[in-house]
């Protein structure tokens, strides 16, 4: 392989699914990476990650509490949390403008932060659409991600190199597996994220995604528990039984998805071993979207 790729970090590596180291070869070192919504679910795994190979990292997420006690427990110097709802421009441009002025540069940014929306029956049926709710959803997860993408752009165009990394969903290949508002804001962020490859790669910034099948985050079991968005930690129980009901909708039978995959196909396009990689969305789902054996 060419010298600038590492030799066969493939061969230290043992996938855990469970966001813990899973190479010797660290893949990020000396990279600066902002992760959206890092304080909890994928995003804290995806932080963790990142961290574990070499990164520094900016938590920026609307959740103090969970965002101060990832910092804490990573340490101030390689993880710092700041407060940033993405869906407001002034938020995100200050998240980017602090990660510049503390680490003097931006190599990955990570769009995790997402919601579901309500997904009661009558919220989830066009005939009732609920324009708040619609608005509020396009806000945080496609706009939001574009905001993310504009202020990193400023940062990543000037020093020619960048790696942006969305979590979509498989809501974002597929219809029927998620509120109509989260399903139009996935395929937006998927349709984003291939126009903003186009325009970004004359610069040298790769542009991708990931779409997940279901990973038991709060947010994920508190939708099937109440029909809505995250709003208090799951149990263990709670949390197997999730496993077991993805597991049985996936085509790949065996291992269970976990916050920890996610982060292995986060770590992937950050890193420069998907160098040629842009434009992208990896779907993370067992087989799911290749098959009929799909929840509608
Ligand atoms: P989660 O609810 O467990 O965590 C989401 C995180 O985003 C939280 O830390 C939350 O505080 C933060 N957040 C929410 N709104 C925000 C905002 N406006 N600004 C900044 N941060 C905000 O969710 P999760 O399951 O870990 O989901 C993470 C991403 O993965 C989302 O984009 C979601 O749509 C996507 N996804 C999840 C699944 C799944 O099964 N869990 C499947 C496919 C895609």
């Amino acid at each position: 392989p060419p010298s600038s790729l590492p030799d066969d970090a493939s061969a230290d590596s043992t996938i855990n699914g469970n966001g813990a180291p899973s190479a010797t070869h660290k893949r990020l070192e000396g990279k600066v990476a902002i992760v959206t919504g890092g304080a909890l679910g994928i995003g804290e795994a995806i932080v963790r990650a990142f961290v574990s190979h070499g990164a520094t990292v900016v938590v920026a997420d609307i959740d103090a509490t969970g965002g101060e006690a990832l910092e804490a427990a990573l340490g101030p110097e390689v993880c710092t949390y700041v407060h940033c709802d993405v869906s407001e421009g002034a938020d995100v441009e200050r998240a980017v403008g602090r990660t510049l002025e503390r680490h003097g540069r931006l190599d990955v940014l990570c769009n995790n932060a997402g919601v579901l929306g309500r997904q009661t029956r009558g919220a989830n049926s066009i005939a009732s659409l609920d324009v708040a709710e619609f608005d509020r959803v396009l806000r945080v997860n496609a706009l939001g991600a574009a905001l993310a993408m504009k202020h990193a752009a400023r940062a990543m165009v000037p020093r020619r190199a960048g790696s942006i990394v969305s979590v979509a969903s498989v809501a974002g290949v597929l219809g029927g597996l998620g509120p109509h508002a989260y399903t139009a804001s996935k395929h937006a962020l998927v349709g984003l994220t291939k126009n903003v490859a186009c325009e970004l790669g004359e610069h040298g910034i790769r542009v991708n995604c990931i779409s997940p099948f279901g990973v038991a985050t709060p947010m994920l079991v508190n939708a099937w528990r109440q029909g809505g968005d995250a709003s208090s930690a799951p149990s263990q129980d709670e949390v197997e039984k999730m496993e077991e009901m993805v597991r049985g909708l996936a085509t790949l039978k065996g291992p269970t998805l976990r916050a920890g995959d996610i982060a292995e196909a986060a770590l992937f396009l950050a890193s420069d071993e998907s160098r040629y990689v842009s434009g992208h969305n990896l779907v993370v789902d067992g087989g799911v979207t290749t098959s009929r054996n799909v929840i509608g």
